[in-house]
């Protein structure tokens, strides 16, 4: 082989081997850049490039998925998803000064008009030459609106704990609070109460919120409404039941609303039930998502409880009234007692000096006068002519007449001859024939205008004289009268309303311990009527074993201080129902003071206990777990800390929070998560002693204070539980779940000013437990 040859050979393989590696290099580019496309299309959030302008250059398959992109990048702009201006230009205020962003929060709306949260991390590249940002975020919608329930949660506790306490506010004030909690707690932009007229057919507004007077410009909006003319908010009424309506605009057959009135874009209304009766109209609109059952339940919670609340204040003012009346009572009854002693005293006086006269009569003539004259009583000796013949001085000083113008006159003189035809002669008549009778009636007396007057006619016959007389003798019992009718008139107002305010009344005579009930008190106690005698022993009987003593002491002293009673207790009824009565009552006493009689009212209570403690176990527990909320947790751990500084004793507190439970619910659903938040409960339930303290303070995480324990004793039991979890398998819809937490556990030590520092070293201790690989305990 030549020289040449060879040259020429050796500089084809050179030329050949620059081929290759020019093919080599570009192969290798791009395999290269297919990797980064690969990372990039396959990565498990969502990844944009996209210009300053807005505009999509390139997006990955769960950018795609989470905002509903459909075909190729470029079309869109980032601009249109974003919820809120003001958040793109915030970070593109940030993006400009090269900042880099991580893991900011946006409400962004997909194409099909969802609206999910994200979570956005960004930052400026060079893209090919160009400046543009690359963008990635992830799905925390969910996390968001887990967040969102929890809050709205607490804030329903707080409503309905504030709620149970308003007793003593105004129906106004009460009805204001619960208005503006129906729609904080369902997250709504507007609300409104209507009270409804007893017949049905009547709306009277209470109040719209304050977010609503604040935009509304309807002037001269009626107070009162009838409930056909109404429109789609009067069809809970209707139907009686809460309705739902989610897309208000597209609503067919509605009325609309006047010009200035809030666009509504969505309605729940509920109505309240006082048995089959409504009594409220609630409303709330404008909730940024849909009205759910859920929204339906917290407001039938909060209007219902409003409902107790307000028939509480009024029953306390029907008793109130009640009392009133019967103190009233009891005044008046020793008024009349104390005016018929008076009476009876008088009445003494003139008997005694009649009795004078008639012993003295023949022989002291002039004083027999005397004692008539000056009778307060209309005294007068009349003829068989219907004349008078002697009037004492009452007629001069009633009638205004003197005595000549009148002895001599027929008796119609003075009274008119019509109503002496009519009411004196015929009696006048039968006592003239020998009889002696007594009637009372109502007699027309100058300026005293007309008086109950008991008036006796007495045939009067004078020895030596054939001439036959009647005496006539009138007495003024007006007095008397008005009292026993005030009397009647009282105890009628009374009956009607101890039966309006479901009250009984009684009387305890402590002589011979009678006791009287009226009807309604056997209808309290479902009894049948007993003679006064048994009821004593019977209504003890009645009482709760673990009530009786104490409500024997009240009654005890009540009778030895001769203070008013007020008592609660527990009855168990034959039915084997047990029911709250509360009773009061007042104690008379004799003219010595001695204690004699007890009289009272008795009423019901059980459904307001019930209501109260009810309230107070919602506002104090977790709905899905049971357990104690942050609230409830936090303050009874404050409790707890100021008896262990006031005492010097020990107490560990542990923080524990569920590893990768996020995982839980993306791979079982959340009702499934909801199971497992569930069993932990359940398992640290059987754990933990019954004087430990536990609670839910956030979605997925715990705390527990084990009291009088020590360090030791605490990890030990922080590492059971631990253990114990990780045993359990929680069987959700055939499938088993198995998961692990994380504890982080301190003790209480001398220098804790506060419960603060406690806290912070627990959560530290989670955080370390996590850092260092999960499902541990770690002690600080
Ligand atoms: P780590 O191990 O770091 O604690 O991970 P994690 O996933 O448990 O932590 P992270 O705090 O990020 O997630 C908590 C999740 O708990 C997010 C939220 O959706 C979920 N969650 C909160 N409350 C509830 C609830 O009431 N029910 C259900 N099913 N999930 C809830
Ligand atoms: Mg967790
Ligand atoms: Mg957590």
């Amino acid at each position: 082989m030549t020289e040449t040859s060879l040259r020429k050979q050796l500089e084809q393989a050179r030329e050949r081997i620059e081929e290759l590696e020019e093919e080599l290099a570009k192969a290798a580019k791009a395999t290269c850049e297919d990797r980064y496309r690969m990372v990039f299309e396959n990565a498990p959030g969502g990844m944009a490039i996209i210009t300053e302008q807005g505009n999509i250059l390139l997006s990955n398959a769960e950018a795609k998925k989470f905002l509903g992109l459909s075909g190729a990048d470029g079309e869109r702009n980032a601009e249109d998803f974003y919820v809120n201006r003001e958040d793109r230009n915030r970070l593109l205020a940030l993006i400009r000064k090269k900042r880099h962003i991580r893991n900011y929060p946006v409400l962004m709306h997909r194409l099909d008009g969802a609206s999910m949260w994200a979570s956005l991390s960004a930052r400026a590249i060079d893209y090919g030459g160009e400046p543009a940002n690359l963008v990635s975020f992830t799905d925390i919608t969910e996390h968001r609106r887990a967040l969102r329930r929890l809050e709205l949660d607490e804030l329903r506790f707080e409503r309905l704990y504030a709620l149970s306490e308003m007793t003593q506010h105004t129906e106004k004030e009460i009805l204001d609070f619960a208005l503006e909690a129906i729609t904080e707690v369902t997250g709504s932009e507007i609300g409104y109460i209507y009270r409804v007229s007893e017949d049905q057919t009547q709306l009277t507004l209470h109040a719209w919120s304050e977010s609503v007077m604040e935009r509304c410009s309807i002037k001269d909006v009626p107070e009162v409404y009838s409930i056909c003319e109404t429109g789609l908010w009067g069809e809970p009424l209707r139907q009686g039941r809460p309705v739902i309506t989610n897309d208000y605009p597209n609503l067919k057959k509605k009325k609309g609303y006047p010009d200035g009135h809030i666009p509504v874009r969505n309605h729940l209304g509920v109505p309240v039930f006082e048995e089959n009766r409504v009594v409220f109209l609630a409303g709330v609109g404008n909730k940024p998502g849909d009205y759910t059952e859920d929204d339906i339940r917290h407001m039938e919670l909060i209007m219902n409880g409003t409902w107790r609340i307000i028939q509480r204040r009024r029953s306390r003012a029907e008793l109130a009234a009640a009392h009133a009346e019967l103190e009233e009572k009891v005044r008046r009854r020793t008024d009349r007692l104390q005016q018929v002693n008076r009476e009876l005293a008088g009445l003494n006086l003139t008997l005694m000096s009649k009795d004078q006269e008639r012993e003295q009569a023949r022989m002291e003539l002039l004083r027999y006068q005397r004692i008539i004259e000056t009778n307060p009583d209309l005294i007068s000796l009349i003829d068989s002519d219907y004349r008078y013949v002697i009037v004492n001085e009452s007629y001069t000083h009633i009638f205004g007449l003197k005595r000549e113008s009148i002895v001599g006159q027929p008796v119609g003189i003075l009274f008119g001859s019509r109503y002496f035809e009519e009411r004196f002669k015929p009696a006048i008549d039968r006592a003239l024939k020998g009889e002696t009778l007594t009637e009372a009636a109502w007699l027309p007396l100058p300026d005293a205008g007309e008086r109950y007057m008991s008036i006796t006619y007495q045939p009067v016959r004078v020895q030596g004289d054939d001439a036959e007389y009647v005496s006539f003798e009138a007495r003024d019992m007006t007095d008397l009268k008005r009292s026993e009718e005030d009397l009647k008139a009282i105890a009628e107002r009374l009956d009607l309303a101890t039966d309006a305010a479901h009250l009984g009344i009684w009387e305890w005579d402590l002589r011979t311990d009678d006791l009287l009930w009226d009807r309604k008190m056997f209808d309290l106690y479902q009894a049948e009527p007993l003679p006064p005698k048994e009821l004593f022993d019977f209504w003890r009987g009645c009482i709760h074993p673990d009530d009786l003593a104490a409500t024997e002491q009240q009654l005890a002293r009540s009778i030895e201080t001769k203070e008013p009673l007020y008592l609660e207790f527990r009855i168990v009824r034959a039915d084997k129902a047990v029911r709250h009565i509360r009773i009061e009552g007042l104690v008379q006493v004799d003219d010595k003071g001695m204690p004699i009689r007890l009289i009272g009212i008795s009423m019901d209570v059980t459904e307001q206990r019930q209501m109260e403690d009810e309230l107070r176990t919602l506002a104090s527990t977790d709905p899905l777990t049971g357990a104690s909320n942050r609230r409830q947790f936090m303050s009874r751990l404050g409790e707890e800390f100021e008896r262990c500084k006031r005492y010097n004793t020990s107490l560990v507190l542990l923080s524990l929070d569920i590893d990768h439970f996020k995982r839980i619910n993306d791979t079982y659903g959340h009702p499934a998560g909801d199971d497992v938040l569930k069993e932990l409960v359940a398992l640290c339930r059987s754990t933990l002693r019954t004087t430990d303290l536990f609670g839910r303070v956030g979605g997925e995480e715990f705390q527990a204070a084990l009291t009088q324990t020590r360090i030791g004793a605490g990890e030990n039991t922080a590492e059971r539980l631990r253990r114990r979890v990780e045993q359990c398998e929680v069987r959700t819809h055939d499938q088993i779940i198995t998961f692990t937490i994380s504890i982080g556990v301190t003790a209480l030590t001398p220098d804790d000013e506060s419960i603060e520092g406690l806290l912070k070293r627990a959560d530290d201790a989670l955080y370390q437990a996590k850092r260092s690989g999960r499902n541990r305990v770690i002690v600080l």
